[in-house]
């Protein structure tokens, strides 16, 4: 399945998507913006916001990453 997170290269931490977001998925932790894959809604407000592109961002995962483990990445996993 497909989860909707940041890039962590790519974000410059602006917040536009935290603030874009009608559901309050997103929410920065240690800096990173972290999406919650179990409120998202897929409507694409963030990443219509976003100034880098980081927010239109998708990776193939079989269990979600949790909002706190998406804040220690330094790029995306593999
Ligand atoms: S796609 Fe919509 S619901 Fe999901 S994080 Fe972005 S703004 Fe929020
Ligand atoms: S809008 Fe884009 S660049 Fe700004 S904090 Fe969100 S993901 Fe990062």
């Amino acid at each position: 399945m497909k989860q909707h997170v940041t890039d962590p290269e790519i974000c410059i931490g602006c917040s536009a998507c935290e603030l874009a977001c009608p559901q309050k998925a997103i929410k920065s932790l240690l800096g990173r913006y972290c999406v919650d894959a179990e409120i998202c809604q897929n409507c694409g407000n963030c990443i219509e916001e976003c100034p880098t592109g980081a927010a239109d961002c998708f990776i193939e995962v079989s269990t979600y990453y949790s909002q706190e483990s998406q804040s220690e990445w330094t790029s995306l996993p593999t």
